[in-house]
């Protein structure tokens, strides 16, 4: 058996994407800046999907920007809007602890300029308050960038309320929505939101595009320079195939959002109440506010790496703490902000649904881990000073 529950780092790309782009690989292939028909039919798909786009986020297709994917995004909503403040005088942002290291290691690059960074507490339940955002705010603020849903404890931000607080004090707002687009609803008016990213590959399109939202009005700033694409604001020849598949994965997402989200949090429950049956587990963010796919535990006593080579075994594809970060010693900055010690950040699993995976699938998860779990343990020196008592137990 193979089980795929790393949902969170990447998606299959589904039936509908894939056969959105194979038209625009072998027959309408012209690059969209060539004057010839086959060219004007590449334009068009692309405004077509510009516009469907649009639709979904609830904005205008001249609001809407194709990039390489979400770390682009990210990358030039905050720049652009760094370089708004600066030129008002204004060189102060306000971020979070636990954002994305796309919208991170921007900011530290901000930091090297002379911009001052606020990184809000996000507290034990992975939640920051649209009060803690307008305490941070001050007279030279130039962005306030909150992600809508983490990537690797799930946990939902009041992105609505948060927007509010910055419309009322004039502050720009931009959300890395990348995990909650096709699963959460969006819309960027209503939810008071001035920028906003997402990526094809988080909900079942292709990897390597994504969009920017940036309400008109908002100068932005070019990451990449050359051509003239996407208005002067994004070099480089379009990846229609990819945008076309992007488009047609979000439609579908959006389509059944509500259905998916009831059959997908279904899952999670049942799995949340598996695990929790560990000795010495933890649910890390909290557990109602979170993504319909997210679970993430942190287990007393454990490696993450073993953990997760003895899963692969198994057959369970998943993954502690994100992609990003895996491959690095360092424990997540996401569980340390949420205040788990290090000790405890090192055995840590995130496992993250999608709609096509099955309760049969659950049960046996929740068997693998806890096999993987007592094995490990049984091994383990630093169990036995646990249970013998040399040393105390963080989980209880
Ligand atoms: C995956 C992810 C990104 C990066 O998106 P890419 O398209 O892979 O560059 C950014 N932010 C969050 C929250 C993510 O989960």
């Amino acid at each position: 058996m193979r089980v795929y529950a790393d949902n969170a780092a990447t998606t299959k790309m589904s039936a509908a994407a894939i056969s959105a782009m194979l038209p625009y690989m072998d027959k309408i292939y012209a690059n969209p800046s060539s004057l010839h028909s086959l060219g004007q039919e590449a334009k068009e798909a692309l405004e077509n999907a510009r516009e469907r786009v649009a639709k979904v986020l609830g904005c205008e297709a001249r609001e809407i920007i194709f990039t390489s994917g979400g770390s682009e995004a990210d990358n030039q909503a905050i720049i652009s809007a760094a370089r708004i403040g600066e030129r008002k005088g204004r060189k102060h942002i306000v971020s979070t602890a636990f954002e994305h290291h796309a919208v991170l290691h921007t900011l530290d690059k901000l930091k090297k300029e002379g911009f001052e960074i606020t990184l809000l507490d996000v507290g034990e339940k992975g939640i920051v308050t649209p009060q803690q955002v307008s305490d941070a705010i001050r007279e030279d603020t130039a962005l306030v960038t909150v992600m809508y849903a983490n990537n690797e404890i799930g946990t939902i931000q009041p992105v609505e309320e948060i927007g509010k607080v910055c419309r009322e004090r004039g502050v720009l707002f931009h959300t890395d929505a990348v995990q909650a687009a096709g699963h959460l609803h969006i819309d960027v008016k209503k939810q008071n939101i001035d920028m906003l990213s997402l990526s094809g590959h988080k909900f079942h399109g292709p990897k390597g595009v994504g969009v920017l939202y940036a309400k008109k009005g908002i100068a932005l700033t070019n990451i990449i320079e050359g051509g003239a694409q996407e208005k002067g604001k994004r070099a480089g020849t379009e990846n229609i195939p990819a945008i076309m598949g992007m488009t047609a994965a979000l439609e579908e997402a959006v389509k059944n959002i509500d259905t998916n989200a009831e059959k997908v949090s279904a899952m999670r429950d049942r799995l949340i109440d598996g695990l929790s049956r560990i000795p010495h587990s933890i649910l890390n963010g909290d557990r109602e506010n979170r993504l319909p796919n997210n679970v993430n535990f942190c287990f007393e006593g454990i490696e993450g790496e073993a953990m997760l080579l003895l899963l692969d075994d198994m057959g369970v594809c998943a993954s502690s703490g994100s992609a990003c970060t895996s491959g690095s010693l360092d424990p997540s900055h996401v569980l340390l902000a949420i205040g788990r010690p290090h000790e405890i950040a090192h055995g840590s699993l995130r496992l993250s649904l999608c709609e096509e995976n099955t309760e049969e699938e659950i049960e046996y998860i929740i068997n693998a881990v806890t096999q993987v779990i007592f094995r490990l343990r049984s091994m383990s020196p630093v169990w036995r000073d646990l249970t013998e008592g040399r040393q105390q137990f963080v989980i209880r």
